[in-house]
């Protein structure tokens, strides 16, 4: 039996950990299961990663015990391992946090420091004289027994640590480590199960009508026998004990809060394109082989039913499938076909359910309940044995990239999972990814195209506006075209890609504008509160009357945002439903749905929205798309902005038209000329990664390079500044000594946010060709810089570029 158990603590350092493993855990302990183990004066979680019979040399005699074994079965196996242990060396992130990210919140136990009162205080307490405070914390603590002392800070504002550990010196209180008690725990309910009905004695008509009632479900919730019976506790209670009946518990999964609402969508006869490209994926199935596809298909073409019938195979193949999705609470027409056709075989994992939601839909699936996951991007940690199929749908939306703490991308990842587990891969987009499109190009990904849309309905067709030759907000093209489509009955969608009334207040007379104290961004005009706000921030104020700095009364909103637009087209057409969706309108829950379904039902004419109405939503009678501007995501510092406002456009354009009229575009913008746009407007993807994979390879961006961008963020501008330096030097001397060749360092210097949240922000961009030396040369300056960065309360961030190349 091992004696060694080598541990990952969720916390961020890079090591893992040996302990031995008590005499009375070596039965159960297994791979996968989590453990309490002393840590630096603590006690933490940490993830069994590995046991073995010695421990590694040099280390016998410090290790210590394990405290705990937290699970009954192992949460991680062997596979999920792997991933994880991929994911932690790639993205260049401590394995323990790794895990943590996999698995659902509300698996954490993390000790804390608990405070008793001693005999001796309560005595003090019980004599009276104390200090205010003083005798107001100890009634607390005294009230309750034990309190953690996190609760106690928070709660007396005017008490500090070291006055409660100079009452600890006093021999006032106790101070211990202590567990946080907050793990989510499954929740069972009562249930009464029928067990016989040879009566023995006459019984009442009431416990009758509850037994035959009972008979007939076999097993029933208490919960809903008193919803059917009036007081049924009497009667069942007999029956109880005549032997007729029995109680149990069973776990219950919490309702799920995003269902399916919208109309049900009938299961469509494949076409001869989705015929072709089914049978391609089905060969890829069966061959039980890492088998990956990138499907390109124009918006409105049919992936979905690919997506749908490729699950089918999978299942019958007695496999399991993840499907990623975006953002899954913006897509509910999605998630109505799914629920339509596989029913209660569905686990939903994303990030707008709640902790114990989350958590339920979590064990659905390592129980093996569900064949089926669907979610956003934390989905790909779906906890199956047994994946046949890993499905991303819209594979270039950008939130598959996590941009906190650990920076994964989903996609990338579903890559990796799907080749470790053998799996089919289907990756789908209208405008794929440079990188993905890339890969195809290579070899690496079979390309299978559905160039048509289903029932041969043609594309939009899109016009291109030049606001150099237009005054005001919006062009009389875009104007007749929006009074047309009212006229014909028809709905219409309006995109601005951004929020609020006025981009940001000017004064005139003295140039006073608005900044946020915490970020290097003006505040955002709203109308609907009067209110100043940072988008990054929370930061938010009451918007002035005067100018505050030359009491000028001519304030000014400059630029425009969707509050504003939708005001334009109310004041332009009064006699329409307008409707507006974007982060303001939807940040109560399902409010989202509540616009979709307006829009659905006909009740709004025209509904003027952000980037989230350009999600894959299909509305028959939407036959008008109009972009206010595409110049925001063009201008963007990014070397994606050009495929991004490729993407966007050739998105929100492809909303239009999707029913039995014809679909129109219009895009106003100051660069009619762009290729991004022109290439849009022809709907000519291929023509677009032409130009730019030219382009990249011209300036050896990715995929022709990687980058990995070193984040550095500190309170101290000062102290921010002098470690970015620092982190310059040593990333020259680390190429001097021979380190990394070819690898090329750009910075240090100020992010383009130089301050965000109250954080001051540097950057270095480390750019190379061999993919490990890069992250080699990462590493190395990591370990490094990593005691000075922390004597220096300055944080690093590795962000590792995703262009993932197989
Ligand atoms: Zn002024
Ligand atoms: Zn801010």
């Amino acid at each position: 039996m091992k004696e060694i158990v080598e541990v990952a603590v969720g916390l961020p350092v890079f090591k893992t950990f040996h302990y031995r493993i008590p005499e009375k855990m070596r039965e159960s302990l297994q791979v996968g299961m989590r453990v309490l183990v002393p840590f630096k004066g603590r006690k933490v979680t940490g993830f069994t990663i590995d046991l073995s019979d010695q421990p590694p040399k040099g280390v016998e005699e410090k290790l210590r015990e394990v405290e705990g074994l937290l699970d009954e079965a192992p949460l991680i196996d062997s596979p999920m391992l792997r991933l994880y242990r991929w994911i932690s060396d790639y993205y260049l992130y401590p394995l323990g946090e790794v895990i943590k990210t996999g698995l659902p919140p509300g698996l954490q136990l993390k000790s804390e420091l608990i405070l008793s009162l001693t005999q001796n205080g309560m005595e003090s307490l019980a004599r009276g004289g104390l200090e205010l405070i003083q005798e107001k914390v100890f009634k607390e603590i005294g009230r309750c027994g034990k309190v953690s002392l996190k609760k106690i800070l928070k709660h007396f504002l005017g008490v500090s640590k070291s006055q409660l550990f100079s009452w600890k010196r006093k021999g006032l209180l106790n101070i211990d480590a202590g567990i946080e008690g907050k793990e989510v725990k499954p929740k069972f309910e009562k249930v009464v199960q029928y067990q016989g009905d040879e009566l023995i004695q006459p019984i009442s008509k009431k416990q009758a009508e509850i037994l035959k009632w009972i008979k007939e479900k076999g097993e029933v919730s208490y919960s809903e026998l008193s919803k059917r019976f009036k007081s049924p506790s009497k009667p069942i209670q007999f029956l109880r004990t005549k032997g007729l009946l029995s109680f149990s518990r069973r776990e219950v999964c919490r309702d799920l809060s995003v269902r399916a609402e919208l109309k049900p969508y009938p299961k469509p006869e494949p076409t001869s394109d989705q015929d072709a490209m089914l049978s391609e994926i089905l060969k890829g199935i069966h061959s039980k082989r890492f088998s990956p596809f990138l499907i390109h298909g124009v918006t409105g073409s049919g992936k979905t039913e690919i997506y749908l019938r490729a699950i089918e195979e999978v299942l019958v193949q007695g496999q399991e499938a993840i499907v990623l999705v975006p953002e899954i609470s913006l897509t509910p027409q999605l998630l109505s076909r799914f629920k339509d056709r596989f029913g209660e075989n569905l686990a939903l994992l994303h990030s707008g359910l709640g902790r114990g939601e989350r958590y339920d839909q979590w064990r659905r699936i390592w129980r093996g309940d569900v064949k089926i996951a669907m979610g956003a991007r934390s989905a790909i940690f779906a906890p199956f044995k047994n994946v046949g199929i890993i499905i991303v749908d819209e594979e270039h939306d950008p939130s598959y990239k996590q941009e906190e703490k650990l920076k994964y991308h989903a996609r990338d990842v579903a890559v990796v999972r799907a080749k470790q587990a053998e799996a089919t891969l289907l990756l789908g987009s209208a405008t794929p990814s440079l990188e993905s499109f890339y890969n195809a190009e290579k070899g690496k990904f079979k390309l299978l195209n559905l160039p048509e849309r289903i029932e041969g309905k043609p594309l939009p067709k899109v016009e291109v506006v030049d606001m150099k030759k237009e005054g005001g907000l919006l062009s009389e093209k875009l104007k007749a075209a929006l009074k047309k489509n009212i006229e014909d009955k028809k709905q219409s969608l309006l995109f601005l890609n951004r929020r609020g009334f006025a981009n940001f207040i000017l004064c005139p007379d003295c140039g006073l504008t608005f900044k946020c104290p915490n970020c290097s961004v003006t505040l955002t005009y709203h109308l609907g509160d009067r209110s100043l706000q940072c988008h990054y921030c929370d930061y938010r104020i009451q918007a002035p009357g005067d100018c505050p700095k030359c009491q000028g009364h001519r304030l000014q909103g400059m630029g425009i945002g969707t509050e504003r637009l939708e005001q334009e087209i109310r004041t332009l057409f009064p006699e329409t439903q307008v409707g507006r969706m974007d982060h303001d309108t939807t940040s109560r829950r399902r409010s989202h749905l509540q616009i979709l379904k307006r829009l659905e039902s006909g009740s709004i004419d025209i509904l003027v929205g952000t980037q989230m109405i350009v999600k894959g939503h299909d509305f028959p009678n939407v036959t008008f798309v109009g972009v206010v501007s595409a110049d925001t995501s063009l201008h963007f510092p990014d070397f994606r902005s050009s495929e991004r406002t490729f993407q966007l456009l050739t998105q929100v354009a492809g909303r239009a038209g999707r029913g039995e009229v014809f679909g129109e575009v219009v895009i106003q913008t100051f660069n009619p000329d762009h290729y991004s746009i022109l290439r849009a407007k022809d709907h000519d993807y291929v023509g677009f990664y032409q130009e730019e994979i030219q382009f990249r390879k011209a300036l050896e961006y990715p995929p022709f390079s990687r980058f990995i961008n070193f984040r550095l963020a500190g309170n101290s501008e000062k102290r921010t500044k002098a470690m970015a330096e620092e982190m310059g030097n040593n990333g020259q001397a680390l190429l001097k000594k021979g380190y990394g060749k070819g690898i090329e360092i750009l910075g240090p210097s100020a992010a383009p946010f130089a301050k965000m949240r109250g954080k001051f922000r540097w950057q270095m961009l480390a750019k190379g060709k061999n993919p490990p030396l890069l992250h080699q040369f990462a590493k190395g300056l990591a370990t490094r810089m990593e005691v000075q960065l922390r004597e220096k309360g300055v944080h690093l961030d590795i962000d590792v570029d995703p262009v993932f190349i197989l």
